[in-house]
């Protein structure tokens, strides 16, 4: 997977231009650590039970190695969600937003990592693509 640092401009999506990237992260560069609020979990996993940009690949992570890693999501029909094979899309306070690969779930659940708080308060407040989506796409 591509790297990109926290807060820099995503560019493949000229519908949404205003997405910064968050949670994209390599095994060659340090990232932010810390304790983040079950909520925010759970907020990702909604967000992540509608994802946006599914590829048909699915990515490893990098700093253990697994691949076709899944996690138990209770916002998804099937009761859990594989991650790194989709991004979630989440709009920012000031009417841009944020893209951020699944596989941050696992980063954060099992790697210490602790999302921009920016990115955070997005995800708390709630307002994904499928429910704060800009008109006529979602
Ligand atoms: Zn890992």
């Amino acid at each position: 997977m591509p790297y990109y640092p926290d807060g820099s401009p995503y560019v493949y999506d000229d519908l949404w231009p205003e997405l910064v990237n968050v949670g994209w992260l390599d095994d060659s560069h340090p990232y932010r650590r810390g304790d983040v609020p079950v909520e925010l979990v759970d907020g990702l996993l909604r967000l992540a039970a509608d994802p946006v940009n599914v590829t048909r690949g699915v990515h490893t992570c990098p700093f253990c190695g697994g691949s076709y890693l899944t996690v138990e999501n209770p916002h998804a029909a099937s009761g859990s969600t594989l991650l790194g094979s989709a991004e979630i899309h989440v709009r920012g306070a000031g009417g841009g937003g944020f893209a951020a690969p699944t596989l941050m779930i696992h980063y954060v659940l099992d790697h210490g990592y602790a999302p921009p708080p920016p990115f955070q308060r997005a995800v708390l407040r709630g307002s994904g693509r499928g429910g704060g989506a800009p008109p006529g796409r979602r």
